[in-house]
């Protein structure tokens, strides 16, 4: 019997849930476990009239250590799958390594405050060291692997699209269609509309912090930064057409650049419409995407977290969006000696989303990767001692849940190349 404890009850944690229940067989016990325990009690009693799943509900603060580890005590579960936010990794890891729990997530590390003179410090000598300036990376996560294979346990990083699946692709390429990789392109676009003029598809705050950093790419083993939203290209994509994408730093580069070091180039682009990047520059602009705290009438505020607090809930964004999503990879490299390119992509459908699970595309394509990653590691799969991302394993289960669980993906052996 299987028995996995969520934590998060946002738009990712709803499509992947949903998900779960549906495959009750791995997931027979479910505890979905977050800060507004209302949602998690409104969200059970939506899927339980459906599901075999056996579904309860706690309130938890997962930056509280102790009471993650009281949680998971009481809960026993086999799993914990986190879908907080990124914020909360490291505590949750600990967490986990002293219940001797696996452990799964969709986003890698990265510190709330970014001020803390001591996160600062590592972060600035980073910067200098490796030459990129997110404030995201897996130096945090990696630093754990020791631990989990000492005590037998395995943490699943990046289990959502991007990353997750699409360093999945990358794996599946290398083993299926290539003896050489030459350079890897992660597009990545939302050809989706939801009406508004500026709203973010998953969690405001991370998703501001992630798209307005600096873009970097990967070339010949070393990190090139370039000003945010330099780097535009002009993209036809199947099913949702001509987008503008830029190039964006994103955390499958750092994984894939450490793990396929032979592969010469990588690089990730992101679709964004024009009003997205005018209401982006203006908040920039004016200060509000910052991180560091102002003090205002009496009062300490952070302009990106009270930014958040104005912007949509992601999540309610699911019943107006209409349009697809392409993500994908684009490989060159050689096979038995002659040059070969190909692309791997998915395509989803917001409203069949909506219609199936109530939620927005970009929670689903998180939500069902999160669900698989958790399934493979419960059935032993994707199963091994230490810290790993999704490139680390055998592709082919992964592959063939995503045609079964609603991400059919397809490949195209005569792709456009990006430049
Ligand atoms: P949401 O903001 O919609 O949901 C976050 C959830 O976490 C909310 O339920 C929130 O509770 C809860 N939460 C936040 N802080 C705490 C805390 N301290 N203790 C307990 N619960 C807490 O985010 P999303 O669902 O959009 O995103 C979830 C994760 O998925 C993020 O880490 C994001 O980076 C990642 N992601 C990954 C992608 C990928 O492809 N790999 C793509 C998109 C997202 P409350 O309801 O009280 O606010």
């Amino acid at each position: 019997m299987s028995r996995v404890l969520i934590l998060g009850c946002g738009g990712v944690a709803g499509a992947a849930i949903s998900k779960c229940c549906q495959n009750s067989r791995i997931f027979e016990e479910i505890c979905i476990a977050s800060r507004t325990v209302s949602k998690c009690e409104a969200l059970k009693e939506k899927l339980e009239k459906n599901t075999d799943t056996r579904i309860t509900t706690r309130q938890v603060d997962a930056d509280s250590k102790d009471e993650l580890v009281a949680l998971i005590r009481d809960y026993k579960p086999d799993a914990v799958l986190n879908l907080v936010l990124p914020y909360q990794d490291l505590t949750i890891m600990e967490a986990c390594l002293e219940c001797k729990v696996d452990y799964v997530d969709t986003a890698n590390y990265e510190p709330e405050d970014t001020t803390d003179p001591k996160w600062r410090e590592i972060y600035e000598e980073r910067c200098k060291r490796l030459g990129f300036s997110a404030y995201f990376d897996y130096s945090w996560q990696w630093a754990y692997f020791d631990r989990f294979r000492e005590a037998g346990l395995t943490a699943l990083c990046g289990s959502g699209f991007d990353p997750g699946v699409t360093s999945v692709f990358c794996a599946y390429a290398r083993k299926h269609y290539f003896d050489e990789i030459e350079t890897i392109d992660i597009l990545d676009c939302n050809g989706g509309d939801h009406g508004l003029p500026f709203a973010t598809n998953f969690n405001p705050e991370v998703n501001l912090r992630e798209v307005s950093a600096p873009g970097s790419y990967l070339e010949n083993g070393k990190w090139v930064e370039v000003p945010a939203m330099s780097i535009r290209r002009e993209y036809d994509f199947k099913g949702v057409g001509k987008k503008d994408m830029y190039l964006l730093h994103h955390e499958e580069i750092e994984a894939l650049g450490r793990n396929m070091p032979e592969v010469k180039r990588i690089r990730f682009f992101m679709t964004f419409g024009q009003s997205y990047l005018d209401h982006m520059r203006c908040l920039e602009d004016v200060g509000m995407l910052s991180t560091e705290p102002v003090e205002f009438e009496g009062c300490q505020i952070v302009p990106i977290k009270f930014l958040k607090r104005l912007l949509p809930d992601p999540a309610s964004l699911a019943p107006r969006t209409k349009g697809r999503t392409n993500i994908g990879c684009i490989f060159t490299g050689k096979k038995e000696g002659k040059e070969k390119h190909l692309y791997i992509y998915n395509i989803c459908d917001h409203e069949e989303c909506y219609r199936e699970v109530g939620s927005q595309a970009i929670s689903y394509t998180t939500g069902v990767p999160a669900m698989i990653g958790t399934m493979l590691l419960l059935e032993g799969l994707w199963k091994k001692p230490g810290v790993f991302t999704t490139d680390e394993f055998d592709p082919d289960p992964f592959m063939e849940a995503l045609n079964r669980c609603g991400l059919p993906w397809e490949v195209d052996e005569n792709p456009v190349l990006v430049d």
